[in-house]
């Protein structure tokens, strides 16, 4: 007789749940515009974060349901000490078929190689300019240099498959497609380019600072020739475009484009508390049936019950508003300050 093959769980909407983004602080060392343009906010409390043995435990229970796709964030993870111990943790769980990180790449220097010995798969930097004096514009902080060494870093530690994500933000750094484009074919790694998106933190958000989709793919058309699309079945939030010279990147059309119906991904906070969407007011909170003993089968009822329930498409009801001239700053800082949860540092990114 055949094995018994457990039904995949899904949402309401028919979506698998497969990727799990697992933030493991909600502290940054740069202070992006885009994401966390102040100085101070209110912190999760330390004792509140998950020890990464219980990060473990939760991925196992959510691989038990369908998860095969780990990404780790933060804030900036590399701030979370001793990374690699997580990541040699989560790189046990056989289920666990990609197990990825995005970071800023400040502290990548000390750490790329340790991460990839530990069994990390993948890395994603953000790099929105590659100039040194916009870069501490953007981010309040000095550190370009030390995110090109990371880059390279990446490189010397053997990763495959390295990925640089730009947030285009006009008037910023939409005048550097270009550049970011060459830079990525020079060194290998696949740029993606993502639209301003008015999440948690971005509370300088405006329509009129978005780059379209359209608007890029015609910018670097002028400039590379005829840019193909690349047909794929996929949930990732990038599609994928390839230049004439076979040079290929992403675009992220969050904002003009929402891609929730395909949407798989849900958000664990670094303190347990799990988001079904980006743009969610309301998370699950994990940690405390987790740390009063509950059961891999409890935890995995709570995690059914949830998802089985989610009817979160975010981006599509925020680009509902925008029709009816209704979309402004979703979340204002005031309201940011008295629940770390709602920034899109917290929930990771
Ligand atoms: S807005 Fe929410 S549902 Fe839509 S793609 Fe983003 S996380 Fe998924």
């Amino acid at each position: 007789m055949a094995p018994l093959v457990e039904p995949p769980l899904l949402d309401t909407l028919g979506r698998p749940l497969r990727n799990l983004r697992v933030s493991v602080t909600d502290r940054c060392n740069l202070r992006c515009q885009y994401c966390m343009p102040e100085e101070d906010y209110t912190w999760l409390r330390r004792s509140d974060l998950l020890t990464f043995e219980e990060i473990q435990r939760l991925v196992e229970v959510f691989t038990d349901l369908g998860v095969d796709k780990v990404r780790l964030t933060g804030g900036e993870p590399l701030l979370r000490r001793d990374l690699p111990d997580l990541v040699r943790l989560l790189s046990t769980v056989a289920a666990v078929q990609d197990l990825a990180m995005t970071t800023n790449g400040v502290l990548l220097v000390g750490q790329a190689a340790a991460l990839r010995g530990a069994g990390l798969h993948r890395v994603t930097v953000s790099l929105d300019t590659l100039r040194p004096d916009r870069f501490r514009a953007l981010t309040r902080r000095d550190e370009h240099a030390a995110v090109l060494r990371g880059i390279e870093a990446v490189r010397e530690a053997g990763f495959e498959g390295l990925k640089l994500d730009s947030v285009v933000i006009r008037g910023v750094n939409d005048d550097e497609l270009i550049d970011l484009l060459e830079f990525g074919r020079q060194i290998r790694a696949e740029v993606r380019f993502i639209e301003y998106m008015d999440v948690g933190g971005a509370t300088h958000w405006s329509r009129e600072q978005v780059v379209s989709r359209a608007e890029i793919l015609e910018r670097l058309g002028v400039r590379f020739g005829r840019i193909e699309p690349i047909r794929e079945v996929s949930s990732a939030p990038a599609e994928r475009f390839r230049l004439p010279d076979g040079t290929t990147f992403g675009i992220i059309a969050s904002t003009t484009t929402p891609f929730c119906r395909t949407c798989d991904r849900s958000r664990l906070t670094a303190d347990g508390t799990w988001y079904l969407c980006l743009y969610a007011q309301r998370g699950i909170d994990l940690r405390t049936p987790l740390r009063d003993g509950a059961s891999r089968e409890e935890l995995r009822a709570l995690i059914t019950s949830g998802w089985s329930r989610r009817r979160d498409r975010g981006a599509e009801e925020r680009k509902d508003l925008e029709a009816i001239g209704h979309r402004g700053v979703l979340i204002q800082i005031e309201g940011l300050k008295q629940d770390p949860r709602l920034e899109m540092h917290t929930r990771g990114g």
